[in-house]
This record gives structure tokens, C-alpha cells and sequence, in this order.
């Protein structure tokens, strides 16, 4: 018997688990089918379970790039599959490289994919796969009421980790975390800082449910969250009880939110970069300076180029690592032992920017008056530059009374340093920061992703 082809076997699970046939019985239909098509079978490509679904498009389908390279490459002269959806790539756009794959190599449209039906023809995978699409989205529909259900009925929303203080499932309580979170509650209801408790459990070694040190994000997120308090949410929204037991009572929760509610930055208006001479690069012990993005996007780089002496290894978002020197410096603030410590401290002598520029404004009004006593200039010039002056120095000097002015009247909790951190500016900040943090080292991402990783950091503190 003359074999009519090179056949590849593919199979996958489909997107709906009830009513589908398990791999196996798949590959076993397939291999039927490819008998009775006269085929000679010369691979078997099976996708390992839990892919693809609508909403991932088939992304994670190692099997189906494997599949096209073998049909590329003429080591196959069709597919085989248990039926037409297991070739879409979640929808339709997935025929569009398969067929493209077969036309490359030469193929004829209507004798390269297979079913245990038979052959499927150029036209009809046209019109399958535009079903295939349909029914997917159906499926993702189907799945979002699903799981709409559930939430109104509180069914816990299992996946992902395992929540703090519960069961992986959420059926019982963890008594250990349990009680972490209620003295967490306790200590932020009584004041106390989230960075402080976050400090002493790491101190302690405390454990996370990931086995990674405790940030102010993880624990405010736990502090925070409905769960705890036994509500569930669905899309961001509390719709409904939980069926599970609470950690905190309702009150304690709504209390928890508005101690640990994040607060609005005010737009910042000409200097943005607070940090700007108190980062260094970790790769070649630079300064790290501001970088602004076309798109606004705001950073802090070690750059090279002329006049820059860098090594441009280093980059690091603006944004979340003023957040975190911003919790760092409340955190120590809020901290009694810190406090205790800071008004031993001899008051740091500040030159400052604002003296700075007041100096630089002063030494031009003196080279403006001698201009105009040697008469390089005349008087209704010498005027108008002079008044000018003067109001750039009354404003220098404005800007350096409010910032003395500010020291005292630090507040004492975690949340009301944040806000008046936020709401005093830069120069407040960076006074702060002046008096506490002697630099911050920035050293290279450990991976590509673009979100803030404390773990870059390394904070060198004053004595
Ligand atoms: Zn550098």
C-alpha cells in the first residue's frame, strides 16, 4: 500500500474541558484517521494541557510553532487533527499562518489538513475558522457569566498564590497569619507606620506567602483588601459575602482603607527630580541624572556622553523609586526610635538650592551696579534689571524662610508624613532626605520588566 503523505499528528485540549476528549483518545483518533487516509504519520505533536482559551489567543502553543516549522521546512506534507478548532490559534488568525506555512512549501490547500472526518477543503477551513473564532469568543463569554456567578455568590476566587491568612482553597484559616494580620490592624489603627511593621517582620523573619521580604505594597495590599474582611469582589468591586470566614470585622476594614488610602500627588510644577545628587550608579559610581522621555516618562540614568561622564549602564523609573525613598524617609520618620535619634542630631548644615541661587542673585546685582557706575550701562536699564533682580531675590529669600520653616512641624504618623511629604515639595523633600539618607546606590535589573524592583537599591544611611 502506497502511502499518500507525511502526516503530523496535533493535538491540544480544548478550551471548554466538559465534552472534550482527552489527549489520548485524541492521538488515538488521529493516528485511525491518518490510516485511513493512507498517510504515514511522522510526528506527533501533543500540546501540554492548560493552554490557550481565548482571551490568552494560544500564545503559549510551543507545539503549533513547532508544527509550522516541519510543514516550512517539507517534513511534512499535511496535519492531522482531532477536529478543526485544535488548529486555531484561539480564532480565525491562526489558519492565516498555517496556510501561509503550506503555501510556502508548496503545498496543495485542499490535501493538507486533515480531521477524523477526513479532508478539510482550502474553502471550508476558510469558513471553520471563522466559526472556530465565533464559538471561542462564546466560550470567553460564557466563561466571564461563569465566573460573574460565583462572585455574587461568594465562591472564593481561587488561582494564583495562596491568600495570606487562608488555605490555598480558602477554607480555613491560617492561625499563625491570622494573627499577623491582627496585630498589623492593631499597630496602623494605633498609628503606626505599615514600613515599621514591615521592618520588624523582616527583622524577625516573618514569613510571605511568596517567601520574599515584606514591602509597604504587599502589606497595605493585605491590610486593604475586602478578602480579609470576608467580601468578595468581582472586577474591583465588593459584590457580595464570601463564603469564607472573615479576619477582621467590617468596621476595623473600613478603618484599615481610610488609614492606608493612597494619597493623590499634587502635579509637580519645576524641579521634578528630588533625587537628583543623592543616586549613584552602581555600576560605575556616578551621579545618576534626570531623564525625561519625549513622552514624559521620567527616569533617573547614569549618562554618558559629552559632559555627562557616565557609563549609561543604569536606569531607573522615576516614579517608583520616589515612592519608595518617599515611604523609606516617612517610614524612619514615623519611626519613635528615629525621632529620638534625629533631635540628638546637630542640625545639618543645608546650603541648599535656594541659597545657592540666592547667592549667584546677589553677586549680580553687584556686577549690575558697577556696570552702571562705570557707565556701561544707563539708568533706566540699570532700573529695570535691578527691580527684576529684586524680586528674584525677595522670592529666593521666600522660598528659604518657608523651608526652615517647615522642619518643625513634621508630623508624627506614617500617613500624615506621606501627605505632607507630597504637599510640601521638593525642597522639603529633599531637605529630609538630606538630613537621613547619605546616598542610594542603584545597581542593575535583574530581569526586563519594567516595574519598580526595590531589590536594584541600596540605601547607605547617615549615622
Ligand atoms: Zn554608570
Amino acid at each position: 500500500m502506497a502511502l499518500r503523505g507525511r502526516a503530523a499528528i496535533y493535538a491540544r485540549q480544548s478550551i471548554t474541558r466538559e465534552g472534550s476528549a482527552s489527549l489520548d483518545v485524541q492521538v488515538e483518533a488521529c493516528r485511525e484517521a491518518a490510516a485511513r487516509l493512507k498517510l504515514d504519520v511522522v510526528a506527533e505533536l501533543v500540546e501540554a494541557p492548560s493552554t490557550s482559551g481565548y482571551s490568552n489567543r494560544g500564545r503559549n502553543r510551543p507545539k503549533f510553532g513547532e508544527l509550522l516549522d516541519l510543514i516550512r521546512r517539507g517534513e511534512v506534507d499535511c496535519v492531522v487533527a482531532y477536529k478543526t478548532d485544535r488548529l486555531s490559534r484561539g480564532g480565525g488568525p491562526g489558519w492565516a499562518p498555517l496556510v501561509d506555512a503550506f503555501e510556502e512549501a508548496g503545498r496543495d490547500p485542499d490535501r493538507a489538513v486533515a480531521t477524523t472526518d477526513g479532508w478539510v477543503s482550502e474553502f471550508e477551513i476558510g469558513i471553520r475558522s471563522a466559526m472556530d473564532r465565533e464559538e471561542s469568543k462564546k466560550t470567553s463569554d460564557r466563561m466571564q457569566a461563569v465566573r460573574a456567578r460565583e462572585a455574587k455568590e461568594g465562591v472564593p476566587r481561587i488561582g494564583g498564590g495562596r491568600p495570606y491568612g487562608y488555605s490555598r482553597d480558602m477554607s480555613e484559616h491560617v492561625e499563625d497569619e491570622v494573627s499577623r494580620i491582627e496585630e498589623a490592624a492593631d499597630r496602623v489603627l494605633a498609628g503606626e507606620s505599615v514600613w515599621s511593621i514591615c521592618t520588624d517582620w523582616n527583622q524577625a523573619g516573618v514569613p510571605t506567602v511568596t517567601g520574599k521580604a515584606w514591602t509597604v505594597q504587599t502589606l497595605t495590599s493585605i491590610l486593604t483588601s475586602p478578602r480579609i474582611a470576608g467580601f468578595r469582589t468581582h472586577r474591583g468591586t465588593v459584590v457580595g459575602e464570601g463564603q469564607w470566614k472573615r479576619i477582621i470585622d467590617e468596621d476595623r476594614h473600613d478603618a484599615l482603607v481610610a488609614a492606608l488610602a493612597p494619597r493623590k500627588s499634587k502635579p509637580r510644577k519645576g524641579r521634578t527630580y528630588p533625587l537628583v545628587g543623592f543616586l549613584v550608579c552602581g555600576k560605575c559610581g556616578g551621579a545618576l541624572r534626570s531623564l525625561t522621555r519625549e513622552n514624559g516618562g521620567r527616569s533617573y540614568a547614569c549618562r554618558k556622553g559629552p559632559g555627562m561622564g557616565g557609563c549609561g549602564g543604569i536606569r531607573i523609573q522615576a516614579n517608583g523609586l520616589e515612592a519608595y525613598v518617599r515611604d523609606l524617609i516617612c517610614g524612619m520618620l514615623a519611626d519613635p526610635v528615629t525621632c529620638a535619634a534625629m533631635a540628638e542630631l546637630a542640625p545639618v548644615p543645608s546650603p541648599g538650592l535656594a541659597s545657592d541661587a540666592l547667592a549667584d542673585l546677589q553677586l549680580r546685582r553687584e556686577r549690575l551696579i558697577d556696570l552702571y557706575t562705570e557707565g556701561d550701562i544707563d539708568r533706566a536699564t540699570f532700573r529695570s534689571r535691578q527691580a527684576k533682580l529684586d524680586d528674584q531675590i525677595r522670592a529666593a529669600e521666600a522660598e528659604r524662610a518657608s523651608g526652615r520653616a517647615d522642619m518643625p512641624s513634621i508630623p508624627s504618623t506614617f500617613e500624615e508624613l506621606v501627605t505632607t511629604w507630597e504637599e510640601s515639595g521638593i525642597d522639603f523633600q529633599r531637605q529630609l532626605i538630606e538630613i537621613l539618607v547619605a546616598s542610594v546606590t542603584v545597581n542593575s535589573a535583574m530581569s526586563r520588566r519594567r516595574a519598580f524592583d526595590p531589590h536594584r537599591l541600596s540605601v547607605t544611611l547617615r549615622a
